[in-house]
């Protein structure tokens, strides 16, 4: 949709004017329109915060009058506002749409950013093809095939696939192409070899239907079938016969007893739960795919910006995307706000109606207490986490005589890859938890032989300047080493006058022994916990991942090396040919996945050599 952007206002900065130390003075008020659109809250470094309304200076005053309590999320945000901007849109319905983008492209810290942006499998039966085949997939696309999903146990979706391989056979090769033997799936049993000629397409499409049958619960017919197929056989004194109907049998038992079935028909359905207790908000999200509940997924808000129905509409429009189109109804537990603009935004996207219904009585109710139930849950387990975490974190204070709690701790560890390329890697934790955006790796630049140390001052320099100069630094920071590593890092964050603002730290093994020792500037003796002490154990794990971090790289590096030396094993292959054929192609997978026909469009390489690469690195595969 094409957005039709109108004017737009610019809270003062700092000195600009007379009132600029406030952002939403009532000059700056005056200067807003009353009609609909898109407000951004700024402080120094980041957007804070995005919102839409339906009257941009009516909003805004609210926030200028806000009084609620200082503790309050808004009243923290407002607290680091520095600017406020507009953004103009002809229709309401605009500004949810361009609210809807930039939270997304920005995630703001007091907006509700929903945190799982995985995307859950899906089972796709390929009914596009002739041969249709079973695999899985993260894409749904309008294609002509059958997807079943999203599913958010792969545990689960691969135990269904394995048993409908095992009893339902079809070809697993991506391309079908026609070959004198078939593989070794045919002689196993898992492929009726189609590949070959072998494989009867009537019989072939008619497991396909049972497939499809099994993957939409509709199991009655094809359990009689079996059951009458087993009799049958087992009269006929054909045991071998009889055996695989009643594998089938067990596997179609199996795969039933998995899934719940809703009552509420055949219908796809999103089914929302949302608990709140306080500040905190939990919701929890059910899949009902074709009358079956096909999966679940749970989201905890600590403390969002707004009452139930607006915490509800955020985390609808922030929940789905074109990628992630909404099902024909979602079922909620109370009106979203701005329920018709939603409904319409949300029916965009799917490019047909969606019915927001609020369940009242019956099998949707019943679901919709399933959603609830789950919500609650993970409230109670969510809330026990960040008792834990507020237990850890007070220890790990008292402990180091930290000088703030730990909210933000970062770990950096530099290593050597390969022997020739240095790295630092640095890791970050907020709250307790792995924050894997914030994870950086960072190349030494030093071109002569640095020592550890040096490398480590190169890579401080370069993070804690940025972190100054943005305003993100963390609480603590933990570097892999002990006293000689420590003072590096006091050295550059005092050259820096950055010493007060977090605290440091070093972990390093001791030398004769198992456990591991702590240092903190100003103690001259390491600080040894005992070895279970669960603040020692935090440190050790954020240590970890930081080492882990490298290693990742480490083999990102050695992967490559080795999938390019694959080339080298042909013949006539030198650097510039090699170097000739992945800029051509990008990576050594596009080169083995062309055929002989493509590589011969290449300057250079005739027929010989195109067939001499094909056949090297089909080898290099294993087949
Ligand atoms: S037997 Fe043929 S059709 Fe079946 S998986 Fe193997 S190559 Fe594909």
């Amino acid at each position: 949709m094409q957005i039709t952007l109108k004017t737009a206002a610019k809270a003062p900065k700092p000195g600009q004017s007379p009132d600029s130390a406030n952002p939403l003075s009532a000059e700056f008020l005056a200067t807003v329109s009353h009609g609909p659109g898109v407000y951004q809250m700024f402080s120094r470094r980041e957007i804070l915060y995005v919102g839409k309304a339906r009257d941009l200076r009516k909003r805004l005053s609210q926030y200028a009058h806000f009084s609620g309590p200082p503790h309050a999320k808004t009243a923290v945000m407002l607290s680091h506002v520095e600017r406020v901007e507009t953004i103009l849109t002809t229709t309401e319905k605009e500004a949810l749409i361009l609210e809807a983008s930039l939270i997304k492209k920005h995630r703001p810290r007091y907006n509700v950013i929903l945190r799982d942006d995985k995307n859950y499998p899906f089972l796709k039966v390929s009914l596009a093809e002739t041969w249709p085949r079973l695999s899985v997939t993260r894409k749904r696309l309008k294609d002509g095939n059958r997807y079943f999903g999203p599913y958010t146990s792969s545990g689960e979706m691969h135990a269904t696939l394995q048993l409908l391989s095992d009893q339902f056979p079809l070809r697993h090769c991506r391309t079908l192409n026609v070959r004198k033997r078939p593989c070794l799936n045919y002689q196993m049993g898992r492929c009726p070899a189609p590949c070959a000629g072998l494989a009867d397409l009537d019989e072939y499409r008619k497991r396909v239907e049972e497939v499809l049958a099994i993957l939409e619960g509709k199991t009655g017919a094809l359990k009689q079938e079996l059951e009458a197929g087993m009799l049958a056989a087992s009269e006929a004194l054909d045991f071998e016969q009889a055996a695989l109907y009643r594998d089938r049998l067990q596997a179609l038992t199996s795969i039933t007893e998995r899934q719940v079935v809703s009552l509420s028909g055949e219908l796809d359905q999103d089914v929302f739960g949302l608990h709140r207790q306080d500040a905190s908000v939990a919701v929890a999200l059910l899949f009902v795919r074709g009358g079956l509940v096909t999966g679940a997924q749970q989201f905890f808000l600590a403390d969002p910006i707004g009452d139930d129905a607006a915490v509800l509409a955020q985390v609808l429009s922030q929940y789905y995307t074109i990628q992630r189109q909404p099902p024909r109804e979602l079922l909620l537990p109370l009106a979203p706000e701005d329920e018709t603009l939603l409904a319409e935004y949300l029916a965009e996207l799917r490019e047909g109606p969606v019915t927001l219904s609020v369940a009242q009585r019956g099998s949707r109710m019943q679901l919709m207490r399933m959603a609830q139930a789950n919500a609650e849950k993970l409230f109670s387990e969510e809330s026990r986490k960040e008792e834990s975490w507020q237990a850890l974190a007070t220890s790990l204070r008292h402990r180091l005589r930290l000088s703030r709690f730990p909210e933000v701790v970062e770990c950096l560890d530099i290593s050597n890859l390969l022997g020739k390329q240095a790295v630092g890697s640095l890791v970050c934790f907020v709250h307790g938890e792995k924050e894997t955006g914030r994870f950086r790796h960072y190349r030494i630049r030093t071109k002569d032989s640095p020592d550890d140390y040096a490398m480590m001052r190169e890579v401080l320099e370069r993070r804690l300047s940025k972190g100054k100069e943005e305003g993100d630094l963390p609480d603590l920071l933990l570097l892999d080493g002990g006293k000689g590593q420590l003072a590096v890092a006091l050295d550059v964050a005092g050259r820096l006058g950055i010493l007060g603002n977090m605290d440091l730290a070093g972990i390093a093994k001791e030398r004769h022994g198992e456990g591991e020792k702590l240092f903190r500037p100003g103690r001259k003796d390491a600080i040894l916990l005992p070895a279970h002490a669960p603040a020692l154990l935090y440190l050790m794990r954020v240590r970890d991942e930081a080492h882990r971090f490298g290693i990742t790289l480490h083999r990102r590096l050695r992967g490559k090396d080795q999938l390019t030396s694959a080339l080298d094993a042909v013949p006539g292959i030198g650097p510039r040919r090699k170097r000739q054929l992945l800029a051509h192609f990008g990576s050594l997978r596009r080169i083995r996945e062309s055929s002989a026909k493509e590589l011969q469009a290449l300057p250079g390489i005739g027929v010989d050599l195109a067939a001499a690469i094909v056949r090297t690195l089909q080898e290099g595969e294993g087949g």
